[in-house]
């Protein structure tokens, strides 16, 4: 089980690696670590089990931040009116992309990050991606919203990119051209 200690907090040279690619099939450890991944993300929206083991609240994670250079991560995401999104991606790449972007209006939040930073963070408003299940089979999905913010938030952390390598230095709440807002609940 992923406890918070054992996830890497920026400074970590894991985090700024680019991510090996995963062969398949997966190897005992790495379908492991999948498994780690989104229980970990699924635990942590759990307030019982959250507060037993001292989790901070997360929808994705992935595998640099627990000192792991694979190239997977997990999302589980669950938003009034939508359907839940809870996938393990593995060699998980984006498509094809929207030229509108978005941003969440309160920023975005890291495990790894222990501080607040704020500015805006631009992503594509919507997105098509392909990735790999634990099975090996290819899958592939269009995402908008919260769930397309943080599929880009994830891979990023695959190719040593901080969210905040996004957010312009000057003017962290300067306008995004061609961005709709994203609010979160
Ligand atoms: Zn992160």
């Amino acid at each position: 089980m992923i406890l918070m200690e054992h996830i890497v907090r920026e400074g970590h040279a894991a985090l700024r690696k680019r991510a090996e690619e995963v062969p398949f099939p997966l190897s005992k450890a790495d379908h492991q670590l999948s498994e780690d991944l989104l229980n970990y993300v699924i635990n942590s929206q759990n307030d019982d089990i959250c507060e037993q083991y001292g989790l901070r609240p997360g929808i994705g994670l992935a595998a640099p931040q627990v000192d792991a250079s694979k190239r997977i991560f997990a999302l589980h995401i669950t938003e009034e009116d939508r359907e839940p999104l809870s996938i393990i991606a593995i060699n998980p790449k984006i498509v094809s992309h929207s030229v509108e972007k978005t941003y969440l209006t309160a920023g975005e939040g890291c495990l790894s990050v222990d501080r607040e930073v704020e500015g805006y963070v631009p992503r594509y408003a919507r997105i098509t991606i392909k990735a790999f299940d634990l099975e090996g089979k290819e899958f592939k999905k269009r995402l908008k919203g919260l769930a397309a913010i943080a599929f880009q938030h994830e891979l990023d952390h695959l190719n040593g990119v901080m969210f905040y390598d996004h957010i312009d230095k000057d003017s962290p709440f300067k306008e995004i051209p061609n961005a709709i807002p994203f609010e979160r609940e």
